[in-house]
């Protein structure tokens, strides 16, 4: 039977079922930094995500290392909301990371130690860094009860799947979810989706990534008294170790995250990798004898996919470089003694007046995407998107209008770390 190649929905009226200030589309590390963050400066904010808990690829993801919080010189760059997460982790006993004291440090011993846990990479001459393993279970708990604790207003199970737009302004998000077609309006959104749907759907500029991808799984019963069997992590639970499965070495064909056949494909090729990697290592390597799987990320673990073509596209030639709208640090974890300043214009699309990117999708190019996407760094665009949105929103203005100065401060005062 010929099917054409288009059909034609009817037009439709969509139940308007919230208004905030700030709506927050995506809840992983930059959504759920840059949700409290907002609410902390006193918007009202909703934070909605299609899954069923908070934390994306650092929680369901297994990526349940933070890399790095540090400059790779043994000093601290990424506090704030990232910090408060390592506090209440700690609280549960629930991360493991070197004390201060040892940042820094190039003790051979000392850096062999934390390599097993996952926390040096990179080539010598190496430093311990300020890096942390932790739990991903208690990563969701920690992240339920912190939104709640701070007043967010959490929606899951919801799917962003269009926009409402009047002239510059992004007005309404739609969310598609069992409930059918609803909308939220808002006065600012944030798209800390990953892979920046909410830009996309607004029509602004952005490049699509093809990666190739992992898949991280934890084995238990592992006998990991005296190495790293099989290129395993060590984790914070006895005789579990992370198994950071994926890369081309392992799989060839690279896919594109916003393309649903790519990663139904993705799902299914690296699974039935995953079970012939998970029997390889219980038949053949010493110590996974008594092995046996306990999780496997929820779905594919992507580094990259969209990234905003904002008002700056940080490259790699600005490492060191110091930016008068800096709103966040990060160092590279597999570099040492170096900072990307983040400008506030990295955030910023070209046209939307009042929609803000955080997180993995922010505007800057491939290189420095690699530290940039990762978790700490996350959570610092995610706090400072939040704020600033906050922010514009209480002064009536665009966020690309706020005084600089006044965003830093602020970020100052909520505990972020900024260069003089
Ligand atoms: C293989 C791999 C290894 C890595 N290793 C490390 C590491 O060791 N240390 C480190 O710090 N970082 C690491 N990273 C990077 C880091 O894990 C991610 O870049 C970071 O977690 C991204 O955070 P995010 O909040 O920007 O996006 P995500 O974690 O992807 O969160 C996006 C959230 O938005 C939701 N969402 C998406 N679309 C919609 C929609 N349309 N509607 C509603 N909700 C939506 C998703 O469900 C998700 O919860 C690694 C990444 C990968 C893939």
């Amino acid at each position: 039977m010929a099917t054409p190649n288009t059909v034609e929905l009817p037009a439709e009226r969509v139940p308007v079922i919230a208004a905030c200030d700030v709506l927050v589309v995506g809840g992983g590390s930059a959504g759920l930094s840059a949700a409290i963050a907002a609410r902390r400066q006193g918007a009202d904010v909703i934070l909605v995500e299609r899954y069923g808990y908070l934390g994306g690829l650092a929680s369901g993801g297994l990526i349940v290392l933070l890399l790095t919080l540090d400059d790779g010189a043994g000093n601290q760059v990424v506090a704030g909301l990232c910090q408060e997460l390592v506090d209440r982790l700690q609280a549960r006993d629930a991360c493991f990371h070197p004390p201060k004291t040892e940042w820094g440090d190039t003790d051979d011993e000392l850096i062999e130690r934390y390599r097993r846990w996952g926390l040096v990479w990179g080539s010598a001459p190496h430093k311990v860094r300020y890096s942390v393993a932790y739990d991903p279970e208690e990563f969701k708990l920690v992240a339920n009860t912190w939104v709640a604790e701070t007043g967010v207003r959490l929606m899951y199970h919801r799917w962003a799947s269009d926009v409402v737009r009047d002239g510059d302004r992004v007005t309404h998000v739609v969310f598609t979810s069992k409930a059918g077609r609803q909308a939220i309006a808002c006065g600012a959104v944030i798209d800390t989706t990953g892979d920046g749907d909410i830009f996309a759907l607004a029509g602004e500029p952005f490049e699509l990534e093809e990666i190739h991808p992992w898949l991280w799984f934890r084995m238990a019963g592992v006998d990991d008294s005296e190495s790293a069997p099989g290129g395993s992590i060590r984790t914070i639970r006895p005789g579990q170790a992370l198994l950071p499965w994926g890369a081309a070495e392992r799989i060839s064909r690279r896919i594109d995250a916003t393309n649903p056949d790519d990663l139904t494909f993705a799902e299914v090729e690296c699974r039935r990798m995953v079970m012939e990697e998970v029997d390889r290592l219980r038949s053949q390597v010493p110590g996974f004898e008594n092995a046996y799987l306990t999780d496997v990320s929820l779905t594919p673990d992507v580094t990259e996919s969209r990234r905003l073509t904002g008002r700056y596209v940080l490259a790699r030639d600005d490492m060191d470089a110091p930016f008068e709208d800096v709103i966040a640090v990060t160092g590279h974890w597999t570099k040492y003694d170096c900072t990307y300043q983040i400008p506030f214009r990295s955030l910023l699309p070209q046209r939307t007046a009042n929609l803000l990117a955080a997180g993995r999708c922010i505007s800057v190019d491939h290189r420095v995407h690699h530290a940039t996407k990762e978790i700490p760094a996350c959570f610092a665009t995610g706090e400072a998107a939040g704020v600033a949105a906050a922010m514009s929103l209480a002064s009536n203005q665009a966020p690309a209008d706020l005084a600089t100065a006044e965003l830093q401060r602020a970020l100052r005062k909520a505990g972020v770390w900024l260069p003089k």
